[in-house]
């Protein structure tokens, strides 16, 4: 049984993982849930998108075999207390802009994995931080379940899918193509050579702050496995970027992540 996790407003990214899953397992489950824990007090939770009947279309087309679609009080039942302390992983780069987001994220993993069972489950390379702790949580725990990571879809100008972009208007969803240009761009500089983040970051800021649309939250240039930071950007190695939507409107503070890995 493959299982594919989400929080709904479904794109092609989440079908691909589905269809991946259907190439690897006789069944596969997906779930819908957005987890309240992960999000902040000041973020995007009662406004992030939740169109259900759309989105149970597009699992029928893709021939899921089971929809789970449990209310929070099912999965935050009262008297709720257990949760997971994903500690050093959960606070680096996204976790230093989002503090308890990925203990949030563990606990509602771990909790889905226990319900549903899977034997394999796949998670999508765009988040790439949580795909590296949800691996070490069932390293750690040591859950009975294969973890796949797929990898990214993009809009064809290289802007990764994601379910807040449509809150981006035309000048910010332009701007917004300026994160994957600085990935790709950064790439292709490790690969003729240069070694010093340093001799990186500023063309890369500018890349991804050119007209005023975004403000980089941070770039790091970390070890792919234990995401430290590293001095030197040799690989492997990968690149993380968080940037936050400074334009006034639906789109304002939130923020667009996205990632390379060079092996
Ligand atoms: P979400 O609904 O945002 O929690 O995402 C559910 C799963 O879909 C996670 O494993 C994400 O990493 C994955 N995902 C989100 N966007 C993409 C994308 N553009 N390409 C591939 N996977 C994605």
């Amino acid at each position: 049984m493959g299982f594919v996790p989400t929080m709904g407003a479904l794109h092609e990214g989440h079908l691909s993982l589905m269809r991946r899953s259907k190439r690897l397992c006789d069944r596969i489950v997906v779930s819908i849930f957005v987890n309240p824990t992960q999000f902040a007090a000041n973020e995007d939770l009662s406004a992030y998108p939740r169109p259900l009947s759309t989105d149970l279309q597009a699992c029928k087309r893709e021939n899921v075999d089971l929809v789970f679609t449990p209310t929070v009080d099912v999965i935050y039942p009262e008297g709720f207390e257990m949760t997971i302390k994903v500690g050093r992983l959960g606070e680096l780069w996204e976790g230093r802009s989002r503090p308890g987001h990925f203990d949030g994220v563990a606990t509602v993993v771990l909790k889905l994995f226990t319900i549903v069972a899977p034997d394999v489950a796949i998670f999508g390379q765009k988040d790439y931080q949580q795909s590296v702790i949800i691996r070490r949580m069932v390293l750690d725990l040591n859950l009975p379940v294969r973890i796949v990571v797929a990898p990214t879809v993009r809009e064809s100008d290289g802007l990764a899918l994601s379910s807040r972009n449509v809150y981006l208007d035309h000048l910010s969803r332009e701007a917004a193509t300026g994160i994957h240009q600085a990935l790709i761009w950064a790439k292709s500089a490790v690969r003729k050579g240069v070694t010093r983040p340093g001799q990186l970051n500023g063309k890369m800021k500018r890349m991804i702050e050119k007209g005023g649309c975004f403000s980089l939250d941070y770039i790091g240039f970390c070890d792919p496995s234990t995401l430290q930071p590293l001095k030197s950007a040799r690989p492997p190695l990968a690149i993380l970027i968080a940037a936050k939507c400074l334009t006034p409107g639906p789109a304002m503070n939130r923020r667009y992540i996205d990632n390379v890995i060079i092996h």
